[in-house]
């Protein structure tokens, strides 16, 4: 094939000031890894597939339901009328949309234990998540393989993002030692998410892995970026070596505690119960009862004894029921009405946050 028809579909990348055709070549060389295909997963494969990243792997444990359609942009009606696996939806949307990439979608719940196995051969971790312990997870993974992690997230109207390159620039745990407790860091579920907030942070990470992975990476590149459409505010923050914490439990001392397993929370299926126990990562008091009332558009909960319930009209287990929640006020919680692990593992993570 000669060159121009090879890389005709990129044309209008190709002549992008410092891109090339030697810079497109790399971008089709390399491999993405994205872990978590809700709505800043979908944005983020979208963007990678269309610039030619050549090689895709795409992880996420759920399925497609019909509120994730206002913002998750690969999946369709059809795709959440049969509650097709998002990672299987996805991956399917990549071939329709370049069938010479390589994509392999895994329906799979991203841990401690399968983490490496899925980093292998990746040149760059894009974080398309929903909750923080995973995120920390990703942190000691690119430490310890040395691969570089784009942060991601967006909540509410609000996103940020920023990469972290091992041994060059600060890591996640540089900037924010700990994970926040859960309960604390508003959740999509609990919260809402704008489409638009979405699109901008996988915009921004985007660009950052690109470039990247193309070779035309700047020192601007590696900033943190946080912005709130609400009001319009986007701020820029340098991230250079400088920005390295000296005494870094991760990147300097070198103790990957999410990836060793020594900070995982639990998920323990409690035996004839058709529930799961959540033993949280992180520990600190819950306010229950501010938990109440932002749960409260899902369902009627209340405080007592240290232990806040009810339940989650909003989901409904495989044989039609709902879900019912009791959260203690050290974090540990109660999912009853499945025995799957993963997926009392989804409902905290949605509605409690970790
Ligand atoms: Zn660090």
């Amino acid at each position: 094939m000669d060159a121009p028809s090879q890389f005709g579909r990129f044309h209008r990348q190709i002549i992008l000031p410092g891109f090339s055709i030697e810079a497109q070549q790399r971008l089709l060389d390399s491999h993405a890894l994205v872990v978590g295909c809700g709505a800043l997963g979908c944005a983020s494969v979208d963007l990678l597939v269309r610039a030619g990243v050549g090689r895709l792997t795409i992880i996420d444990r759920d399925v497609v339901e019909q509120t994730n359609l206002q913002r998750q942009s690969l999946f369709t009606d059809d795709d959440a009328r049969r509650g097709i696996p998002k990672a299987e939806a996805a991956a399917r949307r990549v071939r329709e949309i370049d069938p010479t990439i390589s994509v392999h979608g895994w329906v799979d719940d991203f841990r401690a234990e399968n983490a490496l196995s899925y980093a292998d051969g990746a040149n760059i971790i894009i974080d398309g998540l929903d909750n923080f312990e995973t995120r920390y997870l990703l942190n000691d993974l690119a430490l310890r393989r040395s691969i570089p992690y784009v942060y991601c997230g967006a909540v509410g109207y609000e996103g940020m993002t920023f990469p972290v390159l091992p041994s060059v620039g600060p890591c996640l745990r540089c900037l924010f030692p700990e994970p926040p407790s859960p309960g604390v860091a508003p959740t999509c579920d609990r919260a809402g998410v704008f489409g638009p907030a979405v699109a901008v942070a996988a915009g921004f990470a985007v660009s950052v892995a690109l470039r990247y992975l193309a070779g035309i990476f700047e020192a601007h590149d590696c900033d943190l970026v946080s912005f709130d459409l609400a009001t319009g505010r986007l701020r820029r923050t340098k991230l250079g070596s400088s920005a390295r914490e000296k005494n870094c439990i991760a990147c300097v001392q070198e103790r990957l505690d999410f990836l060793d397993g020594t900070r995982s929370s639990q998920a323990t299926t409690l035996c004839g119960r058709n529930a799961v126990q959540i033993l949280p990562a992180s520990s600190g008091a819950i306010d229950l009862i501010g938990l109440a009332q932002r749960l409260s558009q899902h369902g009627a909960f209340t405080v007592e004894s240290g232990r806040m319930r009810g339940e989650l009209r909003s989901e409904r287990t495989s044989t039609g029921a709902s879900y019912e929640l009791t959260v203690f006020v050290d974090g540990r919680a109660i999912v009853r009405g499945s025995s799957e692990p993963s997926d009392a593992r989804r409902i905290y993570t949605q509605y409690v946050g970790l």
